[in-house]
């Protein structure tokens, strides 16, 4: 099961990385000011899960792809790695890490889907990916997990703006796992990417409380225009008003 989706998600990367266009559209919709958050949410939900060697290699890729370039892909060689990133707990003659502690750490991120292999190897290194907290399933997990208890029961969720304030904003994407809810879509978004959409537009008397928001891609959000999301299901055709709601 987890092989099968590793080789799906995989496979996208492979794709993403052969579509510039979508290479290029990371590094367009990134925000430098959203870096801070960022930063946070890979201390708080992507640090622990990690071992130490591990979360000292992804910092560094972290810091060679988005913070030098504001893209998420990154060259590094485990020649580099072993001499650059920290130094070893082991050996006492030499600061190096050994090659397999640093390969078994490239290993670990990737079976946890924190990088991904991202396109050849040449003298320089290996081609990677740098996923961020909302692109890793165990992240998201931790997300919306934390989201649910930090909902304080007695707030009525309803008096809340989750779409003009950011942090509020942050918490549906965080509910959906930042994931388009369109039937049919699924399309997993970034913090950059992702934008909220009103299941009753405010036209027709829908307000910004965290029931009526979802996480939509662009293209969707801005299909349905002022329809209701009843209007434009419907239209489309894309769902049966009638089935049975599927258990997972
Ligand atoms: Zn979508």
């Amino acid at each position: 099961m987890t092989d099968a989706i590793r080789k799906i998600r995989d496979l996208l990367d492979e794709l993403e990385v052969g579509n510039p266009g979508q290479a290029e559209s990371f590094r367009e919709s990134f925000q430098l000011f959203e870096l801070p958050e960022l930063v946070g949410d890979i201390v708080d939900y992507l640090q622990p899960a990690l071992l130490p060697y591990e979360a000292a290699i992804y910092w560094h890729l972290f810091r060679h792809s988005i913070i030098a370039t504001g893209d998420v892909f990154a060259r590094v060689s485990v020649r580099g790695l072993a001499r650059r990133v920290v130094t070893s707990l082991r050996s006492a003659q030499t600061s190096a890490l050994s090659y397999s502690a640093v390969q078994d750490a490239l290993q670990g991120l990737q079976s946890k889907g924190a990088i991904s292999l991202a396109g050849d190897t040449n003298r320089e290194g290996t081609l990677y990916r740098v996923h961020l907290p909302e692109e890793i399933a165990l992240c998201r997990d931790a997300m919306s997990k934390a989201q649910e208890q930090q909902l304080p029961k007695t707030d009525p969720k309803r008096e809340l703006d989750f779409y003009n304030i950011k942090e509020n904003r942050l918490k549906i994407f965080e509910r959906d796992k930042y994931i388009c809810q369109y039937p049919g879509c699924g399309k997993q978004l970034t913090r950059f990417s992702a934008t909220l959409d009103h299941l009753t537009p405010v036209s027709k008397g829908g307000d910004n409380s965290y029931e009526n928001l979802v996480t939509a891609c662009l293209q969707h959000n801005s299909q349905r225009g002022a329809q209701t999301l009843m209007d434009f299901l419907t239209r489309k055709g894309s769902i049966k008003l009638n089935a049975p709601a599927e258990k997972s």
